[in-house]
């Protein structure tokens, strides 16, 4: 699955509270035959199933996963005999159990079930959606536990099975399903038509798929896989890109893998209402509209770079998840990490223009800052209940799994790394694994020790900190690294704690004077390089999933030639591990704000992005209204001369990184430079793009209308909003109004915009995404944490009540200790179960952004002081 895409981490589905729920091991399927009858006036359907199954020893009952299904009869044949069913249902743990007079004798049994349904307005299981005309249709969202509110199943992934499935559906409507069609006949009845699709590989229940609707498609091939876009009637044309993109990925994969793409054909929808970003069921792969269908020749950079990466997100899963699943929940992370480790690199492979191993190094560093709460979580996590699973769909699943593989590939060789999955998935196609199977795997074709390796980063929570001391004596360096946890919190640090991590690491000195690879397997280890240097940088290559620790005196040496002696990855580890360091004291903010300065002619937009990005959190919650003049003057010295270079109009031929960078660096100067100019000028291509939406660079245009609704009245913001509902307008102009009406100060602006959050004018996938970007803004966190304290009734039901975690997340941007003890107090009695872990951690980054300004906030002014003094301005 991949999370959502204007909304932040946290993905939960479900608030079901309940208790350990496994089956009991009684009997297994093999084949499950089922028709399905979605009624569109009803909003319900029909349901019939056949399950062949392998009864393991004798019994009187048969435990199936159900959910808000209701049995009209089920029956059992064995042998010769059939047998009617007694039927209970345990609605806590959504299972049905089938009880039989006689018992059953081990071996072949069939169970014949039929029932109905609920087309449910959740956005899980079989459930309704409405396209932009208001038709309806119906499709599937089952991962992790919700195929069992279609069909009574033995709904967890190692009970792999074929599927033959089968739909009566309305004339007019199309049907996909994970496998292509064997037969399309009219009846029953002059109304419906029937179609039958092939008989499934041996799949995970949670990655069957249907869809039943008024559809359209564009249709290609590659290495000759079938692969159709699918979309809402009228988006044929903007379905053009993203089959490019499955083509050229399939060509990737096919070669990667050395398994050819094991499944008949790949169709892939855009859905109007889809909570998750999209979801990668066998051969049928689901996503939200706006993640799959663009406007190729206008869509933005960064939806271009999205459609794609979640593309091939999706498809590197039909290999790693789907043909090879994890046994159980607790290692969904191999799944989600694979796929996030996978997406940079299949698309780097097609435009390698875009340097998306940049965009790899900065999503390191932002996991790094999740691994240094100490509520963080082992990757390796058990789960036993829906809310428990949900809540491992998180940023160390995805985000530090991926990380850690990147590691390991950086440590074994690419070529050896891939032999390594390669035989991986041959050894259990088709089947279950877990993750020491893929280790031990790895280790074998590799011969290192890969198998001790990971585990200390896969089952301790946390990162490592390793500092780097350097002794010089004639023409040797030795360098002693020493390793602990790093945590935010600062006494903890210091304290230093238990964990050990083996950390496989290069060294590199300034000046090319020698580079090591090492691997760090004690608290302290000292190694020796062949010269000396004025610095050692402790993480070359940037593939490390760890920070450094450095001494300022060393920060300030590697400013000096970053430039020439580190890579653009290591610039932005530099960076990140600097900042570190001011979150723990170690590091004074002027140290970070010098190295900043150091890297001013850089123009590298990955860097530069990270740079900004800490730039306008300084702006947000360091920065008093003292010291504000001050700091606005910094940020634009450092910035301006940029800008001046790029202007506001794209030069023909201009390069993706160079429209991306003049994004990133109007934004930052508008934001936390709030240059009259850059303002200005923003709010008069908001205007052009208003009258003619084609008129502005999509790319420019989020940062346009952001940095105008910032500065903007209620004439804005009344135009924006009728923008915002009339027809016609391109998915991504939706959203970049959308997302605009978070961003006004003006707190009766921002309650309207609210308001409108919970109104049945937003899709219920949008509207917490919308409340959670208010609180984000500093002008609205106060009045979005009021709003949904008084209207948490509301915002608890949105999407059926399974994604209210995402408000739980959005509550870490609040930095007053006021505030959070009114967070802590709140939801001590609103209890949200996905989002238990997420709770810990929001209040976690409050107190640590508290603790960050009072420290850092007099450092900051007396920096600014001296810089304007020694200037001679300000
Ligand atoms: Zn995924």
């Amino acid at each position: 699955m991949k999370r959502t895409f204007l909304l932040t981490a946290i993905f939960a589905l479900t608030s079901v509270f309940a208790v350990a729920q496994r089956l009991p091991q009684l009997a297994t399927p093999e084949n499950y035959k089922i028709t399905l009858a979605p009624d569109f006036d009803k909003d319900n359907f029909a349901g019939e199933e056949t399950i062949q199954i392998r009864v393991l020893k004798p019994t009187s009952e048969i435990v199936l996963n159900s959910a808000e299904i209701e049995f009209q009869s089920a029956t059992i044949t064995s042998g010769r005999a059939t047998q009617t069913a007694k039927v209970t249902l345990d609605k806590t743990k959504e299972m049905a159990t089938l009880v039989f007079e006689k018992a059953i004798q081990p071996g072949a049994a069939s169970l014949h079930i039929k029932y109905t349904g609920i087309l449910n307005d959740e956005l899980r299981g079989l459930y309704l959606g409405k396209d932009h005309e208001g038709r309806k249709y119906a499709v599937t969202q089952f991962e992790s536990t919700d195929a069992r509110r279609a069909f009574p199943s033995f709904d967890e992934p190692d009970y792999k099975a074929t599927f033959d499935l089968t739909v009566i559906a309305d004339k007019g409507l199309s049907a996909i399903s994970n496998e292509k069609i064997a037969s399309d006949t009219p009846g029953p009845g002059d109304a419906k038509h029937t179609v039958k699709f092939a008989t499934t590989a041996k799949m995970s229940s949670y990655l069957v798929a249907l869809a039943v609707g008024q559809f359209e498609y564009v249709e290609g091939q590659a290495d000759g896989i079938p692969i159709r876009v699918w979309g809402p009637p009228g988006s044929k044309k903007d379905g053009t890109y993203a089959l490019e993109v499955a083509e050229q990925c399939m060509k990737y994969f096919n070669h990667y893998f050395g398994i050819k793409y094991p499944f008949d054909k790949l169709d892939m929808i855009g859905l109007p209402d889809f909570a998750a970003g999209a979801m990668e069921n066998t051969g049928f792969i689901t996503y939200r509209e706006v993640i799959l269908l663009i406007d190729d020749k206008k869509a933005s950079v960064g939806l271009h770079q999205t459609v794609a990466t979640v593309i091939a997100h999706e498809m590197a899963h039909q290999w790693f998840g789907d043909l090879v699943t994890m046994k159980w929940w607790d290692d969904i992370w191999l799944n989600e990490g694979f796929a996030t480790w996978m997406e940079n690199k299949a698309v780097a492979a097609w435009k390698p223009e875009w340097h998306l191993e940049l965009d790899d190094a900065e999503g390191t560093t932002g996991t790094l800052g999740v691994d240094a709460l100490k509520n963080t979580r082992p990757i390796h996590q058990a789960a036993e209940t829906p809310a428990q699973i949900q809540e491992l769909f998180d940023g160390i699943a995805y985000g530090k799994a991926a990380s850690v593989l990147r590691m390991l590939e950086a440590y074994l060789g690419p070529e050896t790394f891939r032999a390594g999955v390669d035989t991986y998935l041959k050894q259990h196609a088709y089947g279950n694994a877990t993750a020491d199977d893929f280790w031990k795997t790895l280790a074998q074709v590799s011969n290192k020790p890969v198998d001790q390796i990971m585990p200390t980063f896969v089952k301790q929570p946390g990162a490592p900190s390793i500092s780097v001391q350097t002794q010089c004596t004639g023409d040797s360096n030795a360098v002693t690294l020493s390793q602990k946890r790093y945590f935010y919190d600062r006494s903890l640090f210091e304290q230093g704690s238990d964990e050990l991590w083996q950390v496989p690491m290069c060294l590199k000195q300034d000046g090319g004077k020698g580079q090591k690879c090492v691997l760090l397997t004690k608290k302290q280890q000292t190694f020796t390089l062949p010269a000396c240097g004025s610095w050692v940088v402790a993480n070359a290559g940037a593939t490390g999933f760890y920070r450094s620790g450095y001494t300022p005196e060393a920060i300030r040496a590697m400013g000096k030639t970053a430039e020439t002696d580190l890579t653009p990855a290591e610039r932005i580890f530099l960076l990140s591990d600097s900042w570190a360091s001011v979150r723990v004291g170690e590091q004074q903010i002027g140290d970070y704000l010098a190295l900043a300065e150091g890297l001013q002619t850089d123009r590298t937009r990955a860097v530069l992005e990270q740079m900004a990005g800490q730039v306008n959190y300084i702006s947000d919650y360091l920065v008093t209204d003292t010291d504000r003049d001050a700091y606005e003057q910094w940020v634009r010295k450092l910035f301006s001369p940029i800008a001046k270079e790029l202007g506001w109009t794209a030069k023909p031929g201009e390069s993706d990184e160079t429209k991306a960078l003049r994004a990133r660096i109007m934004g930052v100067l508008g934001h936390a430079g709030r240059d009259p100019e850059v303002i200005a000028e923003a709010r008069k291509l908001t205007e052009v793009a208003l009258k003619d939406p084609g008129a502005v660079d999509h790319t420019l245009a989020f940062t346009v209308f952001g940095l105008s609704a910032q500065n903007g009245d209620s004439a804005l913001y009344d135009e924006l909003m009728e923008h915002l509902q009339q027809k016609g307008s391109s998915l991504e102009d939706y959203y970049i109004y959308f997302q605009s009406i978070s961003q006004f100060r003006d707190p009766k602006l921002l309650h309207k915009t609210l308001d409108f959050a919970v109104s049945p004018a937003v899709r219920s996938q949008d509207s917490l995404g919308l409340i959670s970007a208010v609180m984000e803004n500093p002008a609205g966190t106060r009045v979005a944490w009021d709003f949904v304290r008084a209207h948490w009734t509301d915002i608890a039901k949105v999407g059926g009540g399974f994604t209210s975690g995402e408000v739980v997340h959005a509550t870490s941007a609040i930095c007053d200790a006021g505030m959070r003890g009114e967070v802590q107090d709140f939801f001590s009695t609103h209890k949200v179960p996905t989002a238990e872990r997420t709770l810990k951690q929001s209040l976690e980054r409050m107190d640590y952004c508290v603790d960050l300004k009072s420290r850092q906030t007099p450092q900051l002014a007396s920096w600014l002081e001296h810089q304007g003094a020694s200037a001679g301005q300000y």
